[in-house]
């Protein structure tokens, strides 16, 4: 079995807990992990463990299977196992929110933390999805996010929802969100609105209104899951994109989706999801360790 295939279970971290078990076994010790159901194919634990090694830490990064049931112990037990904290991924984001100790005030807003850090025996959380959005923008277009118009297909689904309240913090001249369930876009924008006193647009994403959304948008983000397999259809209606648009799908299975081939014939800028999976690594390794974060070696390791 390859180092990527192996997944722990949240037993084996309460074993560890104890002092016994296969995890307590490992060398070099494993002292972070992702925590999600499935696990098997996340792609952080060789771009987590290509840091450790050029940071000298000896440490590994390891995968756990841990269901939603299983999750208020699983946080409980990191401490006591000697870990210094995990990453959470679905279906933990939301449901952690209430498990730890303490949040800060990104998580708080987003409801859904992505990161834990164990400090003095409490749990920390912390969200670098939406931090990482910036980042990647920013690498990838070489232009601030709070400079450009938005346009986000999907804004009210996790990854969406991350990427829309980035864009408000930062103070994007303007947000729209298309949402193929109106509801939940109405209902997301009027909570930034009122905990952010920023406005957002909710529009259907399938709509007349979205040639309208296009024309005064300079960034196009696909935060829908079309394109995450072969033969998906684009999000957007074909002959809309222009020249001028950025355009980022969250994507990042490999390959051309159908929106980034869109892009292409319409000769607009730009990136897939690679950048954004990057980026909040690297923003979770600096709250484990400091920073300067080995960027390149992560990147690389992806
Ligand atoms: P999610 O929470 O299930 O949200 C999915 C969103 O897409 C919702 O707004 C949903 O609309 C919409 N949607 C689903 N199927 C659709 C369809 N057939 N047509 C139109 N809209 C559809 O999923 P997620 O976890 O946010 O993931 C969404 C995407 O983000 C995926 O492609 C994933 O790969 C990507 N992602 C990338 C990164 C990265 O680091 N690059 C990180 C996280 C996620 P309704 O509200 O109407 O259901």
């Amino acid at each position: 079995m390859s180092e990527e295939a192996v997944v722990f279970s949240a037993t084996d971290l309460a074993l560890s807990a104890r002092g016994e078990g296969p995890l307590k076994a490992l060398h070099p010790p494993a002292r972070l992990a992702i925590f999600g159901d499935p696990v098997a194919h996340s792609a952080s634990p060789p771009m987590q463990n290509a840091a450790l090694t050029a940071r000298g830490v000896e440490a590994q990064y390891v995968r756990i299977r841990v269901t939603p049931e299983e999750l208020p112990n699983a946080l409980r037990n990191l401490a006591p196992a000697g870990f210094l904290g995990a990453s959470l991924t679905i279906p933990h984001k939301q449901k952690a929110i209430p498990l730890v100790d303490h949040l800060d005030d990104r998580a708080e807003i987003l409801g859904a933390i992505n990161t834990v850090r164990i400090q003095d025996g409490m749990t920390h959380g912390h969200n670098t999805d939406a931090p990482g959005f910036a980042a990647a923008i920013r690498e990838d277009f070489g232009i601030p996010l709070r400079d450009l118009r938005v346009l986000i297909l999907g804004g009210a689904g996790g990854a969406g929802r991350a990427i829309t309240v980035q864009c408000a913090l930062e103070g994007c001249p303007s947000i729209t969100i298309a949402n193929r369930n109106r509801a939940k876009g109405d209902t997301l924008a009027a909570k930034i609105h009122k905990t952010l006193g920023k406005e957002i647009h909710s529009i259907p994403l399938e709509s007349g209104e979205i040639r309208n959304a296009l024309a005064s948008a300079d960034l196009i983000i696909n935060a829908t899951p079309l394109g995450m397999k072969t033969g998906d259809p684009p999000p957007l209606p074909e002959g809309l994109l222009e020249s001028r648009h950025l355009v980022y799908d969250t994507v990042y299975s490999g390959g051309e989706t159908a929106l980034l081939r869109q892009a292409r014939l319409a000769g607009a800028r730009s990136a897939n999801g690679f950048s954004m999976l990057l980026h909040q690594g690297v923003l979770q390794n600096a709250l484990w360790f400091g920073e300067p974060v080995p960027v390149e070696k992560m990147r690389a390791a992806l």
